[in-house]
C-alpha cells in the first residue's frame, strides 16, 4: 500500500497513477487528550487504518498525481535522525571537495554513529525546499528513507526490519559550513519526506534499490543502496540501542556520492525502485 497526505492535509492512497482521497479513514484516530502520546497517531494505528483505506478507496474521489499537493506522509515524527558518511563514494568525494566537510575531521557511521535533525524541518516534495542562506552552498542529498512503526528500544539487527511501517524518498538538505550538522540540517524545509510511505510488506529488500537524483534534468546522484556501510537494520538497531523509538520516527540513511549545490529556481527529480518518482522545486525562503 501507498499511502500519502495531500493538499488540505487529505489522506490519500496511490493506485496506478492516481490518488484516491480515503481521508474518512481518520476518524479512526481517537481524539487525544493532553498530554499527546508521543509518535504520530496515523502512523502508530495503520494495521487498523489500513484497511479502512482500501474499503474507502472504492468509493473514494480520484486525482491524478500530477494535480495533488504531496505533503509529508508523516505529520508529527517524534524525531528525525540522519546517518553520516554512510557510503565509501561520499566519503571519498567529501575527502576531495573540502567545502563539504569545512575542514571538519571526517568520520565514518562506524565511528560517529547517528545524528538528529529538527522536527520543524520536515516537508512534503511539493511543499519544496526554502533556502534561508542562498548566498551559502545548499547541498541536496538523496537518502532512502525508513518510517518507524512501533515503539521500540535495543532493538537487534535480527529484528530491526519487523519495526519498520515503511518506506518513502528522503532528502536531506544541508548548508554547507562551520556549524553542528543540527543546526546546518534543521532548516526549515531541509528534510523532505514522499512523495508517499510505500507500506515496508511491498518492499522486500531495503538494502537492495536502486535510487537516482537530477537537478533540471542533470544526472547528480544514482547508487544502490546495499553500498551503505551500515545497512537499514544496522542503523535501526544502532539507534535504539541509544533511544526508545516511536511510531512515525524518520530514518535518513545516508547519501551516495554526487551531492551537490542547488540554487533558487532549480528542480531536484528523485525516484526509488519500489517507491516512484518525485519533483522537489527549489526557491528562497522569501518567495512568495
Ligand atoms: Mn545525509
Amino acid at each position: 500500500m501507498k499511502i500519502c497526505r495531500f493538499g488540505d492535509n487529505r489522506l490519500g492512497l496511490v493506485e496506478e497513477g492516481e490518488i484516491v482521497d480515503v481521508s474518512g479513514a481518520l476518524d479512526l484516530i481517537p481524539a487525544a487528550t493532553y498530554p499527546y502520546p508521543a509518535g504520530d497517531a496515523l502512523i502508530s494505528r495503520l494495521d487498523v487504518i489500513g484497511p479502512r483505506i482500501l474499503e474507502l478507496a472504492k468509493s473514494g474521489r480520484r486525482f491524478d498525481v500530477s494535480d495533488v499537493a504531496f505533503l509529508s506522509p508523516v505529520a508529527n515524527p517524534s524525531k528525525i535522525i540522519g546517518a553520516p558518511s554512510n557510503y565509501e563514494r561520499h566519503i571519498a568525494e567529501a575527502g576531495r571537495d573540502k567545502a563539504i566537510s569545512a575542514g571538519r575531521k571526517r568520520s565514518t557511521i562506524a565511528e560517529a554513529g547517528l545524528f538528529l535533525k529538527a522536527n520543524t524541518s520536515l516537508v512534503g516534495v511539493s511543499e519544496g525546499v526554502r533556502l534561508r542562506f542562498p548566498e551559502r552552498r545548499n547541498d541536496h542529498e538523496l537518502e532512502l528513507a525508513a518510517v518507524i512503526g512501533v515503539e521500540c528500544t535495543n532493538v537487534s539487527e535480527a529484528d530491526a526490519l519487523d519495526v519498520v511501517a515503511g518506506y518513502a524518498i528522503g532528502l536531506d538538505m544541508v548548508v554547507r559550513g562551520p556549524e553542528e550538522r543540527s543546526l546546518r540540517k534543521s532548516i526549515d524545509t531541509y528534510s523532505v519526506l514522499g512523495p508517499w510511505l510505500v507500506t515496508a510488506d511491498e518492499i522486500d529488500d531495503p538494502d537492495n534499490l536502486d535510487m537516482w537524483l537530477k537537478v533540471n534534468g542533470e544526472d547528480r546522484q544514482a547508487t544502490n543502496t546495499r553500498h551503505m556501510i551500515f545497512n537499514v537494520a544496522r542503523q535501526i538497531s544502532v539507534m535504539s540501542s541509544f533511544y526508545t523509538l516511536y511510531p512515525g520516527d524518520i530514518l535518513m540513511t545516508g547519501t551516495p556520492e554526487g551531492v551537490g549545490q542547488v540554487l533558487p529556481g532549480d528542480v531536484m527529480e528523485m525516484w526509488c525502485e519500489g517507491i516512484g518518482e518525485t519533483r522537489v522545486p527549489v526557491m528562497e525562503e522569501s518567495a512568495a
